[in-house]
């Protein structure tokens, strides 16, 4: 917060002009119509993103035609048995992976146990239960991570006889060495929006001979991710998030090719097999991304998400993350314009390289403010223990938007 206050308070016209000007512009604008919405400024789509409007009527159809109808028959008849591999394909170009790696299903804590014990698995290094451990006998865990990934890997380490190490993103590089097998980070930092360096983190991980685990939870259909050209091994994420799944939609497990044949789940459920109505008492596994499947896919939010990604159909992820960074920036430029010096301080890193699609403000008395922000119609969230948390997903938020969400913040204050 550089500028004097009081003759920052004086540019509410200019920015309310820009921000019209950048709206009437914005090719991204028109997708606001494909989703339900009201004059609220929404700013938690980091948290759920909005209900797109083509899920209600497929979801009417999923239940009334498909199940109440056809019932079983919709097995095969509706593609429901192929669902989680059709709609992994369909999140694949958004995260940059080419077909076949990614399947969709179970929660992201599932999925993360699935990857980080596969991953150790993959480093090979001495078997579970310690015998010949002593070469790849350390998990690195991002010290900053949403805390079910580490609650997860800490029990994953107890099961495969390894030691967990908490270690902040940018310290891996020094943090890996000949003992680690595996390394699980946040692409995106749930808290303070900070995006890490996925391709240099993934080489320095390759080059050690460890097996990278990457949570896509706040990057994926916010930023480009790149999964095949940065050669990561193992990626989850979420899909209530910003692509708009709905709330408790499946996840997604990505196996890089070259993995596949050697990914070897921890939950190899009949869903997995090479033969799934074989019903044989050994577990043969299927091969490609589908081995990342465990039991009977949830189909009814499963559907809805397909629902949900059409509207994905013509937006490139490109164009999305320069929106992004257009409406990040202009909301920090609307705070620092309107709320009085020292206030709020800004978390979220300035340089573009390092951000993801949140700002995250520390300010006193955070949970309180955020309440009085939602009864005034500006919806973020507040998270433990000082941090105001404002989502931008570029389908369905605009520039004005966030200059109202950053007016109606500094009368707040
Ligand atoms: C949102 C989020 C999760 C959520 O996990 P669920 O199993 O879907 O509850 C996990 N990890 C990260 C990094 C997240 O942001």
């Amino acid at each position: 917060m550089s500028e004097p206050a009081g003759e920052a308070k004086g540019s509410r016209e200019s920015l309310e002009g820009r921000a019209a000007a950048l709206d009437a512009t914005d090719e991204l604008g028109k997708l606001r119509a494909q989703f339900v919405l009201d004059d609220t400024v929404y700013l938690d789509g980091n948290s759920l993103g909005a209900l797109p409007r083509s899920v209600p009527g497929r979801v009417e159809d999923v239940v009334r035609r498909q199940w109440g109808s056809l019932r079983i028959r919709s097995w095969d008849e509706s593609g429901w048995w192929t669902a989680p591999e059709r709609i992994g394909d369909r999140i694949a170009p958004l995260v940059g992976a080419a077909p076949g790696q990614i399947v969709v299903g179970d929660s992201t804590s599932v999925n993360v146990f699935k990857a980080v014990v596969g991953a150790v698995r993959l480093a090979g290094g001495g078997g579970e239960g310690r015998e010949g451990a002593g070469v790849r006998d350390e998990i690195l865990v991002d010290a900053t991570t949403f805390p079910t990934d580490g609650y997860i890997a800490a029990s994953a380490a107890r099961m495969t006889g390894r030691t967990l190490r908490p270690v902040a993103p940018e310290e891996v590089p020094d943090a890996l060495s000949g003992r680690t097998a595996a390394v699980l980070l946040n692409h995106v930092d749930y808290r303070t929006g900070r995006l890490h360096d996925l391709p240099s983190l993934t080489a320095a991980i390759r080059a050690a001979g460890a097996v990278s685990v990457w949570d896509l939870c706040h990057s994926a259909g916010a930023l480009p991710v790149g999964l095949d050209e940065h050669g990561v091994d193992l990626a989850v994420g979420c899909t209530y998030k910003y692509l708009n799944g709905g709330p408790g939609s499946p996840a997604y497990l990505y196996v890089r090719r070259d993995h596949q044949s050697r990914f070897d789940s921890p939950l190899p459920g009949w869903n997995s097999h090479a033969d799934p109505f074989g019903m044989t008492p050994d577990h043969v596994p299927a091969s490609g991304a589908l081995r990342g499947r465990v039991g009977t896919p949830d189909i009814l939010s499963m559907l809805a998400l397909e629902a949900a990604l059409e509207v994905w159909d013509d937006v490139s992820i490109d164009a999305v993350r320069t929106k992004s960074l257009a409406l990040t920036d202009f909301f920090l430029e609307c705070v620092e314009a309107y709320v009085l010096d020292g206030a709020v301080e800004p978390v979220t890193p300035s340089a573009h390289a390092e951000r993801g699609s949140q700002v995250a403000l520390r300010c006193a008395d955070a949970g309180r403010v955020m309440r009085r922000l939602i009864e005034q119609g500006v919806i973020g969230d507040f998270r433990e223990p000082n941090i105001l948390r404002f989502g931008f997903t570029p389908l369905y938020v605009g520039f004005g938007d966030a200059e109202r969400a950053a007016r109606i913040l500094s009368r707040t204050l």
